[in-house]
This record gives structure tokens, sequence and C-alpha cells, in this order.
């Protein structure tokens, strides 16, 4: 209570926002998973891995706009990238060179992906990848895993939700195997697709086990369903994303997030049998529209994002960092009593607190995220970590500094 309190008294400006915004958005945003009880941080500009809020604090950014932002907040490479594309024109009603460009590096670097569509957001490609799949195999039943998330209207917390879309799914556990291979010897004939995310991002940063992702590839090329990875998260496991550290090749691939170097970007993409059904020309095809699938601005942002910063080397030296930086942080909690732990996959993760009780997690949790503000560490409040490029040893150094101070002063506990 008394963490809560000192929020509320260094964030007068933050609840002044909220309640402003709130007359006309209902719960202060558009993005529900920004909420926080009392309100959430109101963040008013940002520059490379630090950002300031409402009333003036500042604070290293952990969070990194839920994965999209790896690039930090000012990167002038992009900024010339747009401005560049802003001149030549905003929406020429056309296709745009930018577009065949960005769509020749991916399908250069993901081995699933023959050719691709682009849309305006992780959810969109999904939902694209579903209603291929189930046009091309002409089946009906999706198979997705609990605790998945693909965007707000496939979102599978405990099972199916009332505002997702109207397919027909299976909502099975994840990384279980064998209640995979139940639902497929019962239904596998009518399976259109196995939608899953290698590492569960939104679900808390659970990492799909090889075993358990090769069976569904295999499960799926016995039945003819096809495998579709959700990759809008993990794609910057690697140049190929996290198939290419798998080894596993999915029939198609979602993309969003860091693609549109920092604007709003979705992809589908796969074999050319299974996208050729874009194409217009084809005798059965399958229409996908979209004003902004292929907008000037993302493609040259993403294009220049792609070449120019998400080099292998890159997404390597990232990918290090974060297996070392969960390695440290896992360490501390272990030292201080292990209430916490981390899970996650390279530069992705998520805190935990460890605790038989739900509302005890939660409050642990609620505290250490709190507490870790006031001392200038910003991640999202469900634990979520997402290091970004510009995120350097001393930032890393400081949160883990921090993290101590807070465990040593019971932070975690009071
Ligand atoms: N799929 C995964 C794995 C995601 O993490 C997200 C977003 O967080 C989405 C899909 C949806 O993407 P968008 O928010 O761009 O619609």
């Amino acid at each position: 209570a008394r963490a809560e309190q000192d929020y509320l008294d260094r964030t007068p400006r933050s609840a002044a926002a909220q309640a402003r915004a709130a007359r006309v958005l209902p719960g202060g945003n558009t993005r529900s998973s920004l909420w926080a009880a009392p309100y959430p941080l109101s963040i008013t500009g940002g520059s490379g891995c630090r950002i300031t809020d409402a009333d003036g604090h500042e604070y290293v950014d952990f969070l990194g706009e839920f994965t999209a932002g790896i690039y930090g907040h000012t990167c002038s490479e992009l900024e010339q990238a747009l401005t560049e594309a802003h001149r030549g024109g905003f929406g020429l009603s056309s296709h745009t060179p930018y577009e065949a460009e960005l769509a020749e590096e991916l399908a250069a670097r993901f081995p699933s992906i023959d050719l691709l569509r682009f849309a305006n957001s992780g959810t969109e490609a999904n939902i694209m990848a579903l209603t291929a799949a189930r046009l091309v195999t002409g089946r009906e039943r999706i198979v997705v895993f609990a605790g998945g998330y693909h965007g707000g209207v496939l979102t599978f917390g405990s099972g199916n939700s009332p505002v997702n879309m109207p397919f027909e799914f299976a909502v099975l556990p994840y990384n279980d195997l064998r209640a995979a291979e139940r639902e497929f010897t019962a239904s596998g004939d009518r399976i259109a697709a196995v939608l899953v995310e290698p590492m569960q991002g939104a679900g808390g940063c659970v990492v799909g086990t090889p075993d358990f992702l090769q069976g569904l590839h295999s499960l799926c090329n016995e039945s003819g369903a096809l495998l579709i990875f959700d990759e809008v998260q993990t794609a910057r496991m690697a140049p190929g994303g996290a198939q290419e550290r798998l080894g596993i090749t999915p029939d198609m691939t979602t993309l969003g997030k860091i693609f549109g170097g920092g604007l709003a970007f979705g992809a589908f993409g796969g074999s050319a049998a299974v996208m050729g059904r874009f194409d217009p020309s084809h005798p059965d095809a399958i229409p996908h529209a979209g004003t902004f699938n292929n907008n000037r601005l993302t493609m040259a942002a993403g294009l220049e994002a792609v070449r120019r910063h998400l080099t292998p080397e890159a997404l390597q030296a990232l990918f290090a960092r974060g297996e070392a930086f969960r390695e440290a942080l896992n360490a501390r909690f272990a030292a201080r009593g292990g209430a916490f732990h981390v899970t996650g996959m390279g530069s992705i993760m998520n805190i935990h607190a460890v605790a038989e009780d739900a509302e005890v997690r939660r409050d642990r949790l609620r505290l250490l995220h709190l507490r870790m503000m006031e001392r200038g560490y910003y991640f999202a409040p469900r634990g979520l970590i997402a290091l970004s490029f510009p995120l350097g040893e001393a930032e890393r150094a400081g949160f883990l500094d921090a993290l101590d101070t807070v465990l040593a002063a019971g932070g975690a506990n009071s």
C-alpha cells in the first residue's frame, strides 16, 4: 500500500492525463494491455533507451514497446528513410519498389517463406494466414494453445474468448504433445492449421520445447494441416527467426512488430503453393486488400531497418546479451530468496513471482514493478522485458543493482 501511495504522490500528471483521456477513450487508452491500476504511467517522450513521464521522471526503457521497439526511441537512419519516403509522395495508389525489396529481404531470411504479403498488424497477418489455411485445405478446424496470443481477436488466455474471430478453434495445452496427438487422432482430417508461437510471448515468455514444436510439424505433415509459426515476437531471435534456431520449417509464418521499423506492420508468408492463391490472376484467388498494406512509410522504414539494423551480427549479439541478462537476473533472484524467476528466449523475457497463491504472486510482482520504477527502470507491469539495441551494458548493470537494492529492502515482500 505504501508503494502504491508513493506512486500516486510521484505521478499526479499521469493521473490527470488518464482522467482526461478516459472521458473519450474507455479506460483511457486504445490498448487494453497498457492498463494497470490505479492508472498507467503517461510517457511523454523518449530518446535512445530512455523515456520520460508526464511528471518529468526519467526511466531506462526495458519494455521496448512490447518487443516492437528494438531500435530505441531515436534513430537517425530510420528518420532519414521516413523523410525520403515522405517527400517522394505518401500513398501513390500503386505498388512501390520498397515493397518488393522488403519482401525480397524477408523471403531470403525465412526458410518457410517463398511468397508473402503485407498487412498493418500482426493480428491481421494471423487472421489472413488462418483464412488462407482454411481455403487452401478446405478444412475448418484450427488448433491453438492456451496462453497463446495472436492479436486482440485471437487471444487464448485459458481458452477461447467471446471476442475471438468466429473460427472453429481447438484450444489445447501448450508444450503438451500428447494432447495434440489425441486431437489429431480424433479430428486430423478436419484440421486446417495449427497456429503456434515458438515462445508464448504475452503468455509469459513460455518457451516451446523443440520436441513439442517438432511434433506439431510431424502431425501437420502427416494429416495435411498447415503449421503456422507466429513469429511476430520471436523473429528477432535470428535472421530467420526462431524457426532458424529450431531447425523447423513451418508451412506458413506470420511477422509483425520490428519489421515496420517502428511503424505499424504485419506480414504473412509461406510456400508458393499456398501463397500463390493470393495472386489475383489465380482462377481461385483469395482476395486480400488493405489501403495501407504497402504504405510507403512503413515499407521504407522496414527496408532500412532490415538492411541496416537487423543484420545477422546485430541479432546474434542481441540474443546473446538477452541470454546473459536473463541468467544474471535469475542469479540475483536466487541469491535473494527465490521469490521471482525469469523465463524467456534471447532478448525477450518475463519476470514471474513465485508463490502458490495467485493473489500473492500478483501483489509481489506489482510491488517489485513499483519499486523498480521509483529507481528509474521501466518494464511491463506483467513482468515483460524486451531489450533494445541502444540498451547498453551500463543500463543492464544498473538494472541489476537496482534490483538488489529493492530486494534487500524487502521490496518484494512488503
Ligand atoms: N502475435 C504475437 C505473438 C504477438 O505478440 C502480437 C502482439 O503483441 C500479435 C501477434 C499481434 O500483433 P499486433 O499487435 O501488431 O496486431
